[in-house]
């Protein structure tokens, strides 16, 4: 941890009141003498959850007062007039527990979102390709026929959900409001006493300058009564702070596409419910999974080895859509073969792919359970990427005028879809706790004041980011061995067990 700087001494003193003395120093970056713009709460970072924040303190009647600036490098213009024809959708989606939409709807961002490019599903299958043991999350067990079907997640382009909270940050009005744009944050250090000003030596002072050759309105530098770090796994914020993680690469890419499906076979019973499908593949590296969106549409992530995923990303459509159909529906040697088949020089739009007809000509011999996805028939064009999985998790939250919210505090593997989810938890936990300090007076940077959001958050996203890394363990021990035998018992007692079950999709529901 940094050397901690007087806001940390008890009883609480408000800093501008303190005479100035010889102080730690913290810093990320060169110092400047310019007096700064001083704001309450200023948050590095614009995606989900720094806007979500933002939208969230301007939404109370509590806090909407407060002077706030979001800093955000990249061009907001463009996220807030993204726009997709309603037969396309991005690649980046998240399932969105009822908690976090609840919240969102709390504060007013949800009626900004396009609710019909957002899917909601109620069932979830998952089984163990090894194995063939599964479980099936189904709401319809849990609830009456005459009641509504309780919704598991709701798929969301996190496109969208930015867009709906720029919306929604803008109804607030511009008062006491600075959002600078295309503006990064080159340094942050202690500011100084100024002789007939603000003792700011407790407070970060961040350094703004234009990203690249973009335009940026922003001052040169901003003092922050509290500075919130909601900038993304190598966060500039938490490295100001001092504050370590703890963490490892899995070694595993999340290879991500938007596909349409094939219409299913059966119509689900009740009538529009929707499903989520994963399926584990110990042998290739990590779970498949494809999640429903609107118009029978699905987004795919397939957590893989680094090498498996730029075989896939190297494929034609037609070998991608065939090789993600094969690994719902072939087992694993089939599925180790068609991973390894050569691909052709060049792919032409009537060429018949070998991947095509190698699992058309397996599928013949492979005997099909009745929970699998409906086939995957097209693969939306330049939807196919692959992002590298990391596990991160900050050693605390909080320092004097710093919190860390988002990926800057934790990062998780996708497998159970959570990594945003909890980033809109701590945003619900810490504008609750800044709440609370406006209405008791207390110093919206204090310690005292932030040591509540740390106690509520850390430990509940240990708790789940833990839960992910072991379930990612235990999923990559192929064979039929003693770990794949004690995978399959699990599930199996689990599937059996009503209770059990329900107990675990309440958490999954959030
Ligand atoms: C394959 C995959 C699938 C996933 N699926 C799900 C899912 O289904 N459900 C779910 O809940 N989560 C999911 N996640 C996780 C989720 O995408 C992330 O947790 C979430 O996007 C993180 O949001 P954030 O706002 O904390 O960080 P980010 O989105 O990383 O935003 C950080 C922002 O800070 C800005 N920034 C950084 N440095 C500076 C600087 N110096 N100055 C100014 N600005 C700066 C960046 O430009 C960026 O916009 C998935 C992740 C992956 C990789």
């Amino acid at each position: 941890m940094r050397p901690i700087t007087r806001s940390a001494l008890r009883p609480y003193v408000c800093p501008s009141c303190r005479s100035s003395g010889s102080l730690g120093r913290r810093r990320f970056g060169s110092k400047s003498n310019e007096s700064p713009d001083v704001y309450d709460v200023v948050c590095v970072g614009g995606g989900p959850a720094g806007l979500g924040l933002l939208a969230a303190l301007r939404a109370s009647p509590v806090t909407s007062k407060l002077k706030v600036a979001l800093i955000e490098t990249q061009d907001l213009q463009k996220a807030r007039t993204w726009n997709l024809d309603s037969t396309q959708y991005s690649n980046r989606v998240s399932s969105l527990t009822p908690s976090s939409v609840s919240f969102l709807q709390r504060i007013g961002a949800w009626d900004h979102l396009d609710t019909d490019r957002a899917q909601k599903y109620q069932e979830m299958q998952v089984w163990d390709g090894e194995t063939d043991s599964r479980i099936t999350f189904d709401w319809s067990m849990e609830t009456s026929p005459f009641e509504d079907l309780r919704t598991v997640a709701t798929m969301t382009e996190n496109a969208n959900l930015v867009r709906a909270l720029l919306s929604r940050i803008s109804e607030s009005g511009d008062e006491n409001l600075s959002i600078f744009s295309n503006t990064t944050v080159s340094s942050i250090e202690n500011g100084t006493a100024q002789p007939d000003g603000p003792d700011l030596s407790a407070w970060p002072v961040l350094s703004l300058a234009p990203s690249g050759s973009a335009q940026s309105h922003a001052p040169a530098r901003i003092a922050a009564r509290l500075l919130v770090g909601a900038d993304g796994i190598n966060s500039p914020v938490r490295r100001f702070a001092d504050i370590g993680t703890e963490g490892w690469d899995y070694n595993r890419n999340g290879v991500v596409a938007t596909l349409s499906l094939a219409e299913p076979d059966s119509t689900p019973f009740p009538i529009g419910t929707r499903t989520a499908y994963q399926r584990f593949l110990p042998s290739l590296g990590g779970p498949i999974a494809l999640l429903p969106l609107p118009n029978n549409h699905a987004t795919l992530v397939w957590s893989t080895t680094a090498e498996n995923a730029a075989y896939l990303k190297s494929l034609s459509p037609k070998a991608f859509i065939a090789m993600v159909n094969a690994a719902f529906r072939l087992a694993m040697t089939d599925l180790k073969y068609m991973m390894r088949m050569e691909r052709p020089a060049t792919a032409t739009s009537d060429y018949e792919d070998s991947h095509e007809s190698e699992l058309t000509w397996r599928l013949q011999h492979t005997p099909q359970a009745d929970h699998i996805p409906p086939m995957a028939t097209g693969v939306q064009e330049g939807s196919v990427a692959a992002f590298p999985l990391r596990f991160r998790h900050a050693s605390t939250y909080i320092s004097p005028r710093v919190a860390l919210v988002g990926d800057a505090a934790h990062v998780i593997h996708p497998l159970a879809g959570q990594g945003l989810n909890l980033g809109i938890g701590d945003v619900a936990s810490l504008s609750k706790t800044i709440e609370y300090a406006v209405d008791h007076g207390m110093d919206v940077g204090d310690l005292l004041t932030l040591e509540r959001y740390t106690a509520e958050r850390w430990a509940t996203n240990a708790k789940i980011g833990g839960v992910c890394d072991m379930l990612h363990k235990l999923y990559n021990v192929p064979g039929q061995g003693p770990v794949a035998w004690g995978r399959s018992l699990g599930l199996e007692v689990i599937n059996r067990l009503p209770f059990v079950k329900g107990l675990l999709m309440k958490n999954a529901e959030g």
